[in-house]
């Protein structure tokens, strides 16, 4: 009964948050530099009556929200950082505000403002019925980069928290029982010397050689390392003319693998690799590690309160505005595209592979299935144990990471799904405080899961992260 009374205000309060994920749409900022949402959210939170500490582990845009004191300490993550080159306006037809500009494909508008959402809500419901604990909210920077969480792990702000909850905007409404990819990324920089290409082409040591003879050691590499493994690159430099013997070229990697053992040791071939890259061209190489998380260690305990949470709210309704809007971006991606992504929603059971999915599915049998993808989420996941789902954002088979993905989540259908999930974590964490024995659950199983792993940062002690770029 009480619970419906912090979801009815919730309801209440909905216009307020859909304007915040709005206005972040509306102003996209890369990782590290998203300093207008972080802002805006800080601001926010600084009114709701939360104590605010910014700058988390030197990062210009993270900072962690808290109200309340004592135990338990329950946490929500949040994130607000857009994708290079993903501007759209919210149109179901390719239609770029800004050919060039950055976008929310990834929909970290919705994800960081229903966070800001259901703790405000959350806040003021514990006041009213004198609810004991302490709440916190994370405003974490840079996901799409793959790092700003490790970071702030390493400043250690999650290391006392008992439990925590998320979220992702995506095409269906679930629980998210999936393992995401360990990561690391790595960028080689070869240094040679400079020789005139034609005249004198002995004199020169090409590092842009050593990048290309790397690249083709990592591609014999990849029969050798384990099923699922993934390895990826894009050359940073490639030297500044053909006619001079380049001095300067790197390479950037991206190593991903079940688990973080794994990607260590993918980490030390590649390396190796690289140094024998260097010896064959008589450059030399220097190594910096960019990014490194965990794989996702999801817990059924707090999937299965989010589970619950949604059982108590109604399915999202549709306006026919949003069902065409759904039905001619459709039209917009690739026939083969949405209909193998029709078909696995039917196969998970969803209601007739709808084109804007309804209900909930919690899918046990998938617990712990692989996922391909990574996110520093993951370090989380090993730090507390954490609870995850995703709701419907977008129209089914649109894409992440895509103009369809960033139109979807500018739209009412985003705002909806936000509003969904904002619910969702408000209920459960409410429930995790007021009943005991969730956290004792979810803790018994991570100790179990984790199996004596400790989570240790896999970012080096001296590798700082990136200062914010303005534009
Ligand atoms: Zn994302």
């Amino acid at each position: 009964m009480s619970k419906q009374q912090l979801f009815e205000a919730m309801t209440t309060a909905e216009p307020t948050f859909a304007d915040i994920a709005k206005d972040i749409w509306e102003h996209p900022q890369l990782g590290y530099s998203e300093l207008y949402a972080s802002d805006l959210q800080q601001r926010t939170l600084r009114d709701a009556g939360f104590h605010v500490t910014a700058n988390i582990g030197e990062i210009k845009t993270a900072f962690v929200a808290e109200c309340g004191s004592g135990a338990p300490i329950i946490g929500i993550l949040g994130e607000f950082d857009a994708l290079p080159g993903l501007s759209q306006a919210v149109s179901p037809t390719l239609q770029p505000i800004d050919e060039h500009a950055p976008g929310h494909g990834c929909g970290h508008n919705l994800l960081g403002t229903a966070g800001v959402e259901a703790v405000i809500a959350l806040k003021a419901y514990m006041d009213e019925h004198n609810i004991t604990g302490t709440l916190r909210y994370y405003g974490c920077s840079a996901e799409e980069l793959l790092s700003g969480k490790t970071f702030m792990a390493r400043a250690g702000v999650f290391d006392d928290l008992d439990i925590v909850y998320t979220w992702h905007p995506g095409t269906f409404n679930m629980t998210t029982n999936l393992a995401m990819q360990a990561l690391s990324s790595v960028e080689f920089f070869f240094h040679g010397r400079t020789a005139h290409a034609a005249a004198a082409p002995h004199l020169g040591r090409s590092a842009l050689d050593a990048v290309e003879l790397t690249n083709v050691g990592a591609n014999y590499l990849r029969e050798h390392v384990p099923d699922g493994s993934r390895i990826h690159y894009q050359i940073t430099n490639g030297g500044l003319a053909p006619n001079v013997v380049p001095d300067n070229a790197s390479v950037l990697y991206f190593l991903r693998g079940k688990n973080r053992t794994e990607v260590d040791d993918l980490l030390r071939r590649l390396h190796l690799v690289a140094e024998g890259a260097a010896m064959m061209t008589e450059t030399s190489v220097t190594v910096e590690i960019k990014a490194g998380c965990y794989d996702t260690l999801p817990n059924m305990t707090l999937n299965e309160v989010m589970y619950a949470n949604a059982q108590l709210l109604p399915d999202i309704a549709y306006t026919a505005e949003e069902q065409t809007f759904a039905e001619v971006l459709q039209q917009n991606i690739e026939p083969s595209v949405v209909a193998g992504s029709k078909a696995s929603m039917a196969q998970m059971g969803f209601v007739e592979a709808a084109d804007l999915a309804q209900g909930f599915q919690h899918i046990p049998q998938m617990f712990r299935m692989p996922m391909p993808g990574s996110s520093d989420i993951g370090d989380i996941s090993w730090i507390t144990p954490m609870g995850q789902i995703m709701t419907t954002c977008a129209p089914s088979a649109v894409q992440l990471h895509t103009w369809q993905a960033t139109a979807s989540f500018g739209s009412s259908i985003g705002m909806k799904g936000m509003h969904y999930a904002a619910k969702i974590m408000a209920g459960a964490v409410l429930d995790s405080f007021t009943d005991s024995t969730i956290i004792q659950q979810a803790r018994e199983e991570f100790d179990r899961n984790r199996a004596g792993i400790t989570f240790k940062p896999a970012i080096p002690d001296d590798v700082q992260p990136p200062k914010p770029v303005v534009s």
